[in-house]
């Protein structure tokens, strides 16, 4: 085993979304990261097939959503379990699905990071890791090349479903099985007379056509009366078989770009950390990509664990700070899990759901069913457990225009740089006293609110604050009504839990 000298204050394995995504983030707070990368490149398998409205938002934050919106499609509207869902405007700027390829986030996203200095080492496997109070040794199985050893402070398991950091790790992955067999591909169906077909219902299943570019169409076939074995091999003879027996044609397929298998198998780590190892995205959470979440729900660690990380790593924040990364996001990836359950039951054949699918359509035409429903898929009804009165406490932050003495600006575009900002509405002197021993860390912005609705999503509220902190991932840490004086004790408090304690002046 040869020393490569090569160390980094983390390793990132993997450079999927989510290594990606949490990259940038170390990288926009001064981190020195790698990524190591078992493909010598990017697949170029299409995979998940859009965005939600929160990771539009995360995008937003740090100003790269036109990158993706500029190659993306809006969709009018979004489903669950193929029953449709439409999304309520006043609740986020970007209140659609963005149809766009998993191929091209990821040529997108590693193009942000390259900008940023992110080191990415490809043809570079975990292949056993060790740890102790100082740091991790990371084994890697390099192509070409002898293997490697690399050190490093923390390291992140970014490496997909069946992650080598996770076993280990020795963190367990308890779930559900599978109990069907999705095949999906990328092809060419020239008989198809349609534009697309939505989840038509089969005795045995259903099949589903969408039309992504000219040309090109994505078939998904599932069937419930058998689960595959994990490592048996997928086929384009197994896909265009398994149409036949759905349709009763293969609508001419030929030419595959892509073929692939998924299931209703629903696993989730049992811990998100283990001392300085972590994990994130599907090496965390696997599930049923129904309503099109996993994506998501990995971006969206990333965004949560990477200012923490950095704070930890920077010296500012106890370590402790990490668990709080546990804290937040394993109750979301088991909403999630619950959440796709649901839907593979509402998508199994037979009369009893045909029934079962008949009641729940109905039900969504009422708008608050069909406002939970889009909150709970699109992430915006988050709500984190932070302490505190005002009811935006915990929840993101509304895309809010302000007005401060450099000009317009949106609470978004403050958080470009993905710092703690402190938003001040009142030009409270307590307020900026309380802030100046975090004068390092935290941004204090003097604005005014001039239009946008201080709205909480799934609360049928408008919550004006005086001032609020907000941090780095857009979630409220702490927020003061109009109508009392600020509690900057209360706002010290949060200042040092998320951000460490206050320099000494
Ligand atoms: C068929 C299918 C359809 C899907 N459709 C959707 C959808 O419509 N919407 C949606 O949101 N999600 C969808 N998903 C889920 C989505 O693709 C995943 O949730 C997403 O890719 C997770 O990103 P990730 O970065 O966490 O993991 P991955 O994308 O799996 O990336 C992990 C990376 O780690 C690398 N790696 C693995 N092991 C090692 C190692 N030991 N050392 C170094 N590198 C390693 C891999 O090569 C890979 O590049 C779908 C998934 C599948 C399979």
């Amino acid at each position: 085993m040869e020393h490569s000298g090569v160390d980094a204050d983390v390793v990132i394995a993997g450079a999927g979304p989510t290594g990606l995504m949490l990259a940038c983030e170390l990288r926009l707070a001064g981190v020195d990261v790698l990524v190591v990368e078992r493909l010598a490149q990017r697949t170029g398998e299409s995979r998940a097939g859009g965005m939600h409205s929160r990771t539009l938002e995360v995008l937003d934050q740090r100003g790269i959503l036109d990158r993706f919106t500029e190659i993306g499609a809006p969709q009018p509207v979004g489903h669950f379990s193929g029953l449709y869902l439409e999304f309520d405007e006043a609740e986020s700027r970007h209140p659609y699905p963005l149809m766009i390829l998993q191929t091209d986030i990821e040529r997108l996203l590693e193009e942000w990071a390259v900008d940023l200095g992110v080191r990415i080492r490809r043809s570079s496997e975990v292949t056993a890791i060790s740890q102790n109070s100082s740091g991790v040794t990371v084994e890697l199985g390099t192509t070409p090349g002898p293997a490697r050893t690399i050190l490093t402070r923390y390291l992140v398991g970014c490496d997909g479903g069946r992650s080598t950091v996770r076993k280990l790790s020795g963190i367990g992955f308890p779930g559900t099985p599978a109990t069907m067999t999705a095949l999906i591909g990328d092809v060419e169906l020239p008989e198809l007379t349609e534009d697309y077909i939505w989840v038509r219902r089969c005795p045995t299943g259903d099949y589903s056509v969408i039309a992504f570019e000219p040309g090109w169409h994505r078939v998904i076939a599932s069937e419930y009366d058998r689960a595959a074995e994990r490592d048996e091999p997928v086929t384009f003879e197994q896909l265009r078989a398994s149409l036949f027996r759905l349709a009763g044609t293969d609508f001419g397929m030929r030419n595959p770009r892509w073929v692939s298998r998924f299931s209703d198998a629903a696993r989730q780590a049992a811990r998100y950390r283990a001392g300085r190892v972590l994990l994130a995205g599907d090496a965390a959470h696997i599930h049923f990509p129904a309503g099109g979440q996993g994506l998501n729900l990995g971006v969206q660690d990333a965004v949560n664990l990477g200012w923490k990380l950095a704070a930890v790593v920077h010296g500012q924040a106890p370590e402790s700070l990490l668990d709080t990364y546990h804290r937040e996001r394993h109750p979301v990836g088991e909403r999630v899990l619950h959440n796709t359950r649901a839907q593979s039951a509402l998508a199994r054949p037979g009369p009893h759901t045909d029934a079962l699918r008949d009641v729940f359509g109905d039900l969504l035409q009422f708008d608050d069913v069909n406002r939970q429903l889009c909150g709970m898929l699109t992430a915006l009804n988050l709500h984190y457990p932070i302490d505190g009165d005002h009811p935006l406490t915990g929840r993101r932050v509304p895309d809010v225009d302000l007005k401060t003495a450099d000009g317009a600006t949106r609470v978004y575009e403050l958080l470009h740089a993905a710092r703690p900002v402190l938003v001040d509405l009142h030009g409270s002197a307590e307020v900026a006293a309380a802030v100046d021993g975090w004068a390092d860390r935290v941004d204090l912005v003097e604005a005014t609110s001039v239009a946008g609705h201080w709205i909480v999503p799934d609360l049928d509220e408008l919550s004006v604050p005086a001032a609020l902190l907000v941090r780095p991932d857009g979630h409220v840490a702490w927020a003061a009504a109009t109508d009392e004086p600020p509690d900057t004790s209360a706002l010290r408090a949060a200042l040092a839990t998320w951000f460490g304690p206050p320099r000494q002046i």
